[in-house]
């Protein structure tokens, strides 16, 4: 094995396979790139994992998944890969990085040197053990973060067929694999703390909708906090403890907590920040505190072009903390959108500076969704400010489409729709990147996602005409 590499992508997920197929369309020759990663398959489109991949029928498995058909784009193969000659180095983890000497060193004690290095290593998951919560370590109790893991929680649903679940974690990777589950004809009861679910980006009246529809769903949601596990002799889960007293009894138990930026590789080697906030935080706080909570949040600081406090070495994706222009501060985003755009625009940066162009900094704003039974929901832009709900949200209509609008300095700065369309989609990433002036709140209300579609259409259609 050749262990030298002009470009090695430490991370072989998302934010990797996009920056491989960016290498390839700005020009590179065979044998100057590597993909160093873990996981025994070829980049793939990881929120897939609590989605289709967990469908009774017609599951969808690899190849149909590998990056980049989640952004409309060709799959890449694993044969894409030597066909373009770049090295795909799977089943290997490194364990030490010498940010200094630029070299890596895997597990089994290969040494691997780079001229430049992206580092995407992106999440792994909390763990309810991590805490120390008595019997967390039984076999039945699993997280999703890699296919391995996915495998394993499929595994378990064909050999508790028909069981009780219960899915802990009220964010999106909760309310995710709570249809997954029921969709797997589980008796689900889902627990997390409150005040309702998906708190850090849901409202109140938003929240309300999804918890009546998953409660129709015959979704049981606890709002508590889990304090242990009673196991058996196959060291198997067969109760989960409240802090309420309450105990409810699992054959699966799905944990959906948040994750946690894989940087420990570089600790005291790059300038690093506190700041983000990872998704379902609200668990964390009631279970170990907000101190120990602040200390998971040490991510990698870049700068506009993603570039770290070391020359050469650039971050992307889950990991990065990096200037929010559009809000003008520092942020790390933890969603598939930005790993993909993050990967893609640092390596234009590296090959603008190799042919001596001038660099562009990211501007992003932020865009999330997500998918369960038959809903799917966007957020795009900044939850900040003053909310406007609007539309039909009644849970128990086939027509329901509502969404929210979130207004700051009479700006509105985010947007949430709920069942939208293509264009209807497209117009509320429209709002919340050009952020229109809006004098009376109540004009949102009324005119619901028409707003967006007709402040959108007016605004090209004017630059059209200029
Ligand atoms: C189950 C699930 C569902 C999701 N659904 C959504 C969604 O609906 N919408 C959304 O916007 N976002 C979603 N996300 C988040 C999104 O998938 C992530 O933000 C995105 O994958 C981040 O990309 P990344 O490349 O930074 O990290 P990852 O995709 O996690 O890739 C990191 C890779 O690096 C490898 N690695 C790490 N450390 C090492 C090491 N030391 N040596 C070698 N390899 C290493 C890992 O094994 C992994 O292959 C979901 C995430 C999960 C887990």
């Amino acid at each position: 094995m050749r262990n030298h590499f002009k470009y090695i992508i430490l991370g072989g997920g998302v934010a990797g396979g996009y920056a491989a197929r960016e290498f390839v369309k700005q020009g590179l020759n065979a044998g100057e790139l590597a993909i160093i990663s873990k996981e025994g398959v070829a980049p793939y489109e990881r929120p897939a994992l609590s989605k289709a991949y967990l469908f009774p029928e017609g599951p969808a498995r690899l190849p149909t998944f590998h990056v980049c058909v989640g952004s409309g784009g060709e799959r890449l193969f694993p044969e894409w890969y030597t066909e373009k000659g770049i090295d795909l180095i799977l089943d290997t983890e490194i364990v030490k990085a010498d940010l200094a000497s630029k070299v890596l060193i895997s597990a089994s004690g290969t040494v691997f040197s780079y001229d430049i290095l992206i580092i995407a290593t992106g999440s792994t998951v909390i763990k309810l053990s991590d805490f120390g919560v008595q019997g967390a370590n039984a076999k039945n109790i699993f997280y999703l973060r890699e296919i391995s893991k996915a495998d394993k929680l499929v595994a378990a649903i064909k050999t508790k067929k028909n069981g009780k679940a219960v899915v802990i974690g009220g964010g999106y990777i909760g309310l995710e694999l709570t249809a997954a589950m029921k969709t797997n004809n589980f008796s689900v009861t889902m627990v997390y703390p409150g005040p309702w679910c998906m708190p850090r980006l849901f409202t109140a009246e938003i929240a309300s909708f999804y918890e009546a529809y998953y409660t129709n769903k015959g979704v049981n949601i606890i709002k508590g906090t889990v304090v242990g596990f009673d196991t058996d002799a196959s060291e198997e889960a067969k109760s989960v403890k409240l802090k309420d007293g309450r105990v409810l009894d699992a054959d699966i138990v799905v944990v959906g907590v948040g994750g946690r930026p894989l940087t420990t590789l570089f600790a005291g080697q790059l300038e690093e920040e506190k700041g983000g906030i990872t998704v379902q935080s609200e668990f964390l706080f009631a279970l170990c505190g907000y101190y120990s909570y602040r200390l998971l949040l040490k991510v990698g600081k870049t700068d506009g072009c993603f570039r770290t406090s070391v020359p050469n070495v650039y971050a992307v994706g889950d990991v990065a903390i990096f200037p929010m222009i559009q809000y003008k501060e520092m942020r790390r985003v933890e969603h598939v959108d930005h790993a993909r755009k993050s990967a893609e625009h640092a390596v234009k940066v590296i090959k603008a500076i190799e042919e001596g162009e001038p660099l562009q900094e990211y501007h992003y704003v932020p865009y999330f969704y997500s998918r369960f039974f038959d809903l799917s929901w966007q957020f795009h832009g900044d939850n900040d400010g003053e909310t406007v709900l609007f539309g039909k949200n009644d849970p128990t209509s086939a027509s329901r489409k509502f969404g929210a609008y979130w207004i700051k300095d009479g700006k509105v700065v985010g947007a949430f729709l709920e069942s939208g369309n293509q264009e209807e989609n497209k117009a509320i990433a429209w709002v919340a990147k050009h952020q229109p002036s809006i004098s009376d709140p109540s004009l949102l209300k009324e005119k619901g996602v028409g707003f967006a579609i007709g402040t959108m259409r007016f605004n090209l259609l004017g630059a059209y005409v200029c």
